[in-house]
């Protein structure tokens, strides 16, 4: 369902991304991991076009997303990004949140915009929050929030980007839990993190990336076991 060939992306003379070629199928879920600064967010960023790549292809589900001519929000719709900082609209409540984007984008009725809203909020355990704002919220809750909003706009892929990284350790296990959730239901995700016990759980596969390059990728099992390459086992013996 996306298909990523030799994927490039420059600031000025700094080569971020190099060749990366990949393939994601409907229902994988896979983990991104690696040194910081190696375009782990680059990548994602790339696959949603808020940055724009140097050079290679990206094709989802069939329509070759740096088309010219392609509809760039209603890509970015059917692969809604969920970010460290959470990224709520700090000025409306939790419910009009989640209902904001299916009204204006989607079309959907506010009445039915608002059911879809509660049972979202119910999924993450939220329901008795619609009516905060956001900073009567914990992290934990706000990635929730942001995670419910995302979901609201029935996305097929979800990108994570270091989902629990601004997290207090004891709200990150409840974050986690969502997204095994999600990975259970079979929705299509690739999530940096830096949780490995979380990433050997729930990935069907995970790509080790270094200096701009998918340098080694495999099932779990192999990445945190029996890393093949030399900096891949480097790298996990330093977050073991
Ligand atoms: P971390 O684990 O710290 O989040 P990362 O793997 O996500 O790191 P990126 O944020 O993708 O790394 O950054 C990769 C490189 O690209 C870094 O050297 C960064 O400074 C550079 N970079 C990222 N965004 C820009 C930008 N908008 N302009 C210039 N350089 C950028
Ligand atoms: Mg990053």
């Amino acid at each position: 369902m996306i298909q990523i060939k030799h994927l490039s992306k420059k600031f000025g003379a700094l080569e971020v991304l190099r060749d990366v070629s990949i393939t994601v199928r409907k229902g994988e879920v896979i983990s991104i991991i690696g040194p910081s600064g190696t375009g782990k967010s680059t990548f994602l960023r790339c696959i949603n076009l808020l940055d724009r790549p140097s050079g290679g292809s990206i094709v989802i589900n069939g329509v070759d997303i740096l088309d010219p001519k392609a509809d760039v929000p209603a890509i970015r719709r059917k692969m809604n990004m969920v970010f460290q900082s959470f990224n709520l609209y700090q000025h409306l409540s939790v419910m009009d949140n989640l209902t904001l984007g299916p009204v204006k984008l989607l079309q959907t009725g506010r009445q039915e915009a608002e059911k879809k809203a509660l049972e979202l909020l119910k999924l993450v355990g939220l329901a008795e929050k619609a009516d905060s704002f956001p900073d009567e919220l914990s992290g934990g809750q706000k990635q929730r929030v942001a995670i419910a909003r995302c979901l609201a706009m029935e996305p097929s892929i979800i990108l994570f980007d270091e989902p629990t990284s601004a997290l207090d350790p004891t709200m990150v296990s409840e974050v986690l839990a969502v997204i095994r959730r999600l990975a259970r239901d079979g929705m299509t995700m690739l999530i940096v993190t830096h949780e490995m016990k979380f990433a050997r759980d729930v990935s069907s596969r995970v790509l080790y990336m270094d200096e701009g390059v998918i340098y080694e990728e495999g099932p779990p099992e192999q990445i945190f076991d029996n890393p093949q390459k030399e900096r891949t086992k480097i790298f996990i013996n330093r977050v073991r």
